[in-house]
């Protein structure tokens, strides 16, 4: 394995870890206004995906669907916005956000431009929406067990990286339908 010494995410979980195992972590990456942010970072250091062989990317993406399961399970979000981009750290890792129309920034990405408030376009200061996420972060310690204990089911296997398939698709329909 290379190491890479100035790597923010070779040096560190970047973020509370919710499950980790040999190949990938799931970590805790809420903020304020979006406090379901939760992230899927790939433990070696590679740039892309196409750096990854099938197994592997199929494993991280299985390994990303199942959060999005996860939090339409318990958030019922209006949109999930799925993420890779790496241009402030080039370590391939997924973000996994839940978005609601009437969160700050929607329906721009959550780097974009904050979303005006509706008769204060003038306004310099642009107001968060704190009862979306007060109502999302009631529901957060739930999510973050469940991850937990979902992950260990499916990907907590030393000798193989990827989810025994039918199994998953199995989970993955059971969350969607719950
Ligand atoms: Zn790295």
């Amino acid at each position: 394995m290379t190491a890479h010494t100035d790597c923010p995410l070779c040096n560190s979980d970047g973020g509370a870890v919710l499950f980790r195992n040999a190949f990938l972590r799931v970590v805790d990456a809420q903020q304020a206004d979006y406090p379901a942010f939760t992230r899927v970072i790939l433990n070696r250091h590679a740039q892309e995906m196409t750096d990854l062989n099938q197994t592997e990317r199929s494993s991280l993406m299985s390994a990303v669907y199942l959060v999005e399961a996860l939090q339409r399970r318990h958030f019922q979000p209006d949109k999930i916005n799925l993420a890779q981009l790496g241009n402030m750290v080039p370590h391939v890792h997924w973000h996994i956000i839940a978005r609601f129309a009437d969160d700050k920034h929607f329906p721009n990405p959550i780097w974009g431009v904050p979303r005006e408030p509706a008769g204060v376009s003038d306004s310099h200061e642009l107001q968060p929406v704190p009862s979306r996420s007060a109502q999302t972060s009631q529901h957060v310690k739930a999510y973050h067990r469940d991850i937990t204990q979902s992950f260990t089911a499916l990907f907590d296997h030393p000798d193989q990286t990827l989810p025994q398939q039918t199994l998953f698709e199995q989970t993955l329909q059971q969350i969607i339908d719950s």
